[in-house]
């Protein structure tokens, strides 16, 4: 059996601990892996080694820094299919799936290749007689990444292309339920020609983040994963001084106007509600059914659940594979009871689906439910899994309530043919990310990704420009020189004279 080891100082690392952790792959449920945890020596070597490189890196000219960023892209471009092939092995999730997943984290990269554009500063010529001010934006120092299991290697690619380019050293912790694309991304940084310990990956739990929050030479921490977690992070990390982005759950609607093209909702909810067997971030998990539109929809939707193609992410006709692990396929089962208990109306049960050939892997059904009430379980908490609600509400405005009055904010849409509500629900949704007959409206590389209310801890959404902010510090500069200096002290606030 294989194990998955760290990567500190340009190279593979076996580690100081004696704890490990089982990876499996959840189509078969056999352990096909032994993952050391770090321990806290383990992230202190790699936190040594990020600070090492920082002088020389952050020295480096940024066209320079994207120079090696052009030649890792080149490298993910070649090795794109090996990657997803790493990832649907461990996360489960269809192999095409796995690809669109590598190729948003290849459009990050080619957004930071722009670094020496993005790191321009401003100037203002003759502020005051002889006096001229600008601007800078520097490197911070040693940040790391801690990320979760559902995009091993798109969401790390949120956050070290853009930490690096700026001229940072980093250090990711990635979900030990998934960790072998990061040491692969690791990998192909090092053959692209980045310094030894500008990128580093320590495997691990609990100990290596506690060990990276508490670690005096951290200056910043990039968190994507689950609410209780991102707002542990983010409060233990702030009150240390650090800069602290934690990205944390999500409860995501697709709100149906009467006048939308149901056979469009019909498609983008199967794709959003059970793509990835509904553990994406940005996963639709309620569909909220406006006027009587409720039951066309659900007319619509019923077959297409129940005939799902669920097996083996690797087979080129899957359209949804396992859950990650079988304690996350029992935490989902739990949710369908729950539901059940409360009273929604269960349409179609995915519970008892088998798949031959793969009895043991961490499969589930479709799942659909109607009648769901804001006060249910199913409707408040995140189930990240492969179960969709459907609410129904009498108009727009009780739609628009509904959703404001929810704790997560990450991602919204809404399907309809008039423009007017259009433009209504984008400016008067309280959400993150919101997509006009778009289901899942992951921004582009060159925008930028994060909610609002307790799907985002912290004043700055990941990659893009505010991945730059993020990852750099403002600096203003006034200079003026001998020849226009004044003679004399002046005791008075400076002014433009
Ligand atoms: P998780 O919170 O369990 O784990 C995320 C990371 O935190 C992992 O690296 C894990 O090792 C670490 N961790 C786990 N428990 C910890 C603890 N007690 N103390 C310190 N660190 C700990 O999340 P997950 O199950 O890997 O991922 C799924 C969650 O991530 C969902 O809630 C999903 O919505 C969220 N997510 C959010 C976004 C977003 O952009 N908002 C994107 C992807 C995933």
């Amino acid at each position: 059996m294989k194990t998955i080891p760290h990567f500190i100082n340009g190279q593979r690392y076996d580690g100081s601990s004696s704890r490990y952790a089982d990876g499996f792959n959840p189509a078969t449920g056999e352990v096909t892996s032994s993952i050391p945890l770090a321990s806290n020596e383990d992230v202190a070597l790699a936190v040594a080694s990020a600070k090492a490189a920082f002088p020389a890196w952050s020295e480096t000219p940024a066209l320079k820094r994207a120079r090696i960023l052009f030649n890792f892209k080149a490298l993910l471009d070649e090795h794109q299919d090996e990657l997803a092939e790493l990832i649907t092995r461990e996360h489960g999730k269809v192999f095409s799936d796995a690809k669109g997943e590598v190729t948003r984290g290849i459009e990050i990269v080619e957004f930071a290749c722009g670094i020496p554009h993005l790191l321009k500063g401003q100037y203002s010529d003759q502020i005051g007689g002889g006096i001229d001010n600008w601007s800078m934006r520097q490197a911070l120092g040693v940040v790391a990444g801690i990320t979760p299991f559902n995009f091993p290697m798109m969401v790390p690619c949120w956050m070290f292309p853009v930490a690096i380019a700026c001229g940072n050293t980093f250090v990711l912790k990635p979900s030990e339920r998934d960790p072998s694309a990061s040491l692969r991304l690791a990998e192909l940084l090092t053959e692209a020609g980045l310094p030894p310990g500008v990128f580093n990956v320590v495997q691990g739990d609990k100990q290596a983040v506690d060990a990276l929050i508490a670690h005096p030479d951290v200056e910043a921490l990039s968190f994507v994963g689950s609410t209780p977690i991102a707002e542990y992070i983010y409060s233990e990390g702030t009150r240390r001084g650090k800069r602290v982005q934690a990205l944390g759950g999500a409860k995501n609607h697709l709100v149906v106007m009467p006048d939308a093209d149901l056979d469009q909702v019909t498609d983008a909810l199967m794709g959003a509600a059970y793509g990835s067997a509904g553990e994406r971030c940005m996963a639709i998990s309620v569909a909220v059914a406006v006027g009587d539109v409720a039951d066309e929809l659900i007319k619509r939707l019923t077959p297409r659940v129940q005939s799902l193609i669920v097996k083996d992410g690797m087979q080129s006709d899957a359209e949804m594979g396992p859950l990650v692990t079988s304690q996350h396929r029992a935490k989902v089962m739990g949710y369908i009871e729950d539901g059940i208990a409360a009273g929604a109306d269960m349409v179609v049960d995915g519970r008892g689906l088998k798949v031959a050939g793969n009895e043991r892997g961490f499969f589930l059904g479709g799942t659909l439910f109607d009648n769901v009430k804001p006060s249910m379980n199913i409707y408040r908490e995140e189930i990240f899994g492969p179960v969709l609600c459907i609410v129904r509400v009498p108009d727009f405005a009780t739609a628009v309530d509904l959703i404001n009055a929810h704790e997560f904010g990450n991602g919204v849409a809404c399907f309809t043919s008039d423009g007017g509500v259009a433009r209504a629900f984008a400016r008067q949704i309280k959400v993150g990310m919101v997509g006009i007959n778009v289901p899942i409206p992951v921004p582009m590389a060159w925008h930028s990704f994060g909610g609002w209310k307790r799907s985002l801890f912290g004043d700055h959404h990941a990659y893009g420009e505010e991945g730059i902010r993020f990852y750099s510090r403002y600096k203003s500069v006034m200079q003026r020189w001998p020849d226009s200096i004044a003679k004399g002290a002046e005791f008075t606030m400076p002014v433009a004279k």
